[in-house]
């Protein structure tokens, strides 16, 4: 206080001298800012610590909230067991664990993991993201740094207990590999990270923990990974099918179900979702229950929540009659073919537009797939072109509503020229010319251009009528679907190989 009011009536006395030209005024001036300029910066350091400043974060996950990623958990449980049997590694003199990395796609748990093994192991859990110890001035972050490991370490003790974990999301910011910025300011942060691992205590109490983040561990410095250091990978990738069923079985509780759900289903349809898009799918249904003014999460919610956490919000695009009578004879071409191609995969068939689509069929995915045969990859080809086909097939001409599936479509074929599943044999894919892979694909897809041309013909008569169903009701499910598939197919007494299992017609509800 008496500070700043000197500092006032000095400037005024200033000023009042520069006024009767006693002194020169502008040096002076000069001299003042760089002074206040100083004084800010000093501030700015002394408040450094500002990206852990709030208190540790009080919670209480446990790894029973984590649904699948059975393997992490497991691999992240028998690394933290240093921790819970302390007596018993220092017996056989096993140098405990200083740093585990976590490492996968964002969504995955990466977060819930670390919170997890806090709760498991009993300790003070503090966390911090990796930008927060970039900053424009040098030091600054350094000192953060030693903040967060002493601020860990008093509340530990503060609390009674014998561990903290420190955990740091996003660690490629400050861990990319040195010599990479202009700036100084990133190797100086991540060598005060290395210093104060290196000096991380194993025997005294309270031991300090790191677990780090990061969808990037190529990008880390090799320093990072030594041994002493984050010496544990552990993988946290998307769920499989199982993962996925148990994660909507821990996103549902609290939710109440219509009795007609069906989350094995689900499960199976959302291939590629991580934990993080299950839970806002999760969420989006409830929020349609409660637009619609119901009571219970219906099968049909969820199914829309798929919709828009896969596509986009409805959008209130209003396409005309004939471009409405287009898009639905479109989808069905794209749905047919998979219907014959692969029985039982299609979800449903949508005209109302969302995000950019005006239309669409989802296919439900018979299994998880990792690997792909070359006949896989051309039926999918035969899907992505039977939009525009079925087009062609009905109004004898094309749109341009078939660009994506054209993208998505010579995707496929140049995935399937790569991976020397074309005729060309086994390829070196950085030595292969540019030409001979166009030439390659365009032989592939006007391949399947004529397979799919033939395969849809019988249909010519029957896309109309069906077409003109999906646009009064603008959604269809698939059993709905296949039920009408089937009657077409039995009138044209089409016996193909691929034909579909009468048995099993109309078994599914809902979707
Ligand atoms: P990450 O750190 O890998 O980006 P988070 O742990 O922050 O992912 O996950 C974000 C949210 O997604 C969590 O709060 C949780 O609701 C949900 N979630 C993600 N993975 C899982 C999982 N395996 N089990 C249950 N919920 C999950
Ligand atoms: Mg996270
Ligand atoms: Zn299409």
């Amino acid at each position: 206080m008496i500070k700043e009011l000197l500092i006032g009536v000095g400037i005024a006395f200033a000023l009042f001298l520069g006024y009767i030209h006693v002194i020169q005024l502008m040096p002076l001036l000069f001299l003042v800012g760089m002074g206040v300029a100083l004084w800010v910066l000093l501030q700015r350091r002394s408040t450094a610590p500002a990206a852990t400043k709030e208190a540790p974060v009080k919670h209480n996950i446990t790894f029973a909230e984590i649904g699948g990623q059975e393997h992490a958990k497991r691999e992240l449980q028998e690394a933290l067991d240093f921790l819970r049997h302390r007596e018993k590694i220092k017996s056989l003199g096993i140098r405990p664990l200083k740093g585990i990395l976590l490492t996968g796609p964002p969504g995955t748990g990466k977060t819930l993991m670390a919170k997890a093994a806090a709760t498991y192991t009993d300790s003070v859990f503090m966390s911090a993201s990796g930008s927060e110890f970039v900053e424009m001035y040098v030091g600054v972050g350094a000192q953060r740094i030693r903040d967060m490991f002493r601020r860990a370490r008093t509340t530990a003790k503060k609390e009674s207990k014998d561990s903290a974990i420190i955990f740091i999301d996003e660690i490629d910011v400050l861990g990319a590999r040195r010599g990479q910025h202009s700036h100084q300011e990133y190797d100086q942060t991540l060598n005060q990270l290395l210093t104060e691992m290196d000096g991380m205590s194993t025997t005294q109490s309270p031991l300090v923990l790191v677990v780090a983040a990061t969808n990037r561990p190529d990008m880390l410095d090799t320093a990072l990974l030594r041994p002493g250091r984050f010496d544990r990978q552990i993988k946290v990738d998307l769920p499989d099918k199982e993962g996925r069923l148990h994660i909507l079985q821990i996103q549902v509780k609290g939710k109440p179900l219509a009795k007609d759900v069906n989350l094995e289903h689900i499960a199976r349809e959302t291939f590629g979702f991580s934990g993080a898009q299950l839970e806002s799918l999760v969420n989006e249904a409830a929020i349609i229950a409660l637009r619609q003014e119901k009571t219970e999460v219906t099968q049909e919610m969820f199914r829309d929540a798929v919709d828009k956490v896969l596509m986009g919000e409805k959008t209130g695009r209003k396409p005309t009659p004939e471009e409405l009578q287009r898009v639905a004879v479109h989808e069905l071409g794209h749905a047919i073919i998979s219907e014959v191609m692969r029985p039982k995969t299609v979800s449903h068939i949508t005209i109302a537009p969302r995000g950019n689509a005006l239309g669409f069929v989802r296919q439900i995915p018979e299994d998880d797939r990792y690997l792909h045969t070359p006949e896989q990859l051309e039926e999918q080809i035969n899907v992505a072109l039977a939009g525009c086909l079925a087009e062609e097939l009905h109004y004898g001409n094309r749109s341009t509503g078939a660009q994506n599936d054209f993208v998505q479509a010579s995707g496929l074929a140049r995935t399937m020229v790569k991976c020397g599943l074309s005729r060309i044999g086994i390829v070196d894919e950085e030595h292969l010319p540019e030409s001979v892979l166009d030439t390659e694909v365009r032989h592939i897809l006007s391949k399947q251009e004529t397979n799919t041309q033939e395969t849809l013909k019988p249909f010519k008569k029957d896309i109309a009528d069906f077409a003109q169903h999906i646009v009064d009701e603008e959604s269809i499910g698939g059993a709905e679907f296949r039920q009408w598939l089937q009657g077409v197919l039995n009138q044209h007494q089409i016996a193909s190989a691929k034909a579909l299992p009468l048995g099993e017609l109309g078994t599914e509800v809902g979707l």
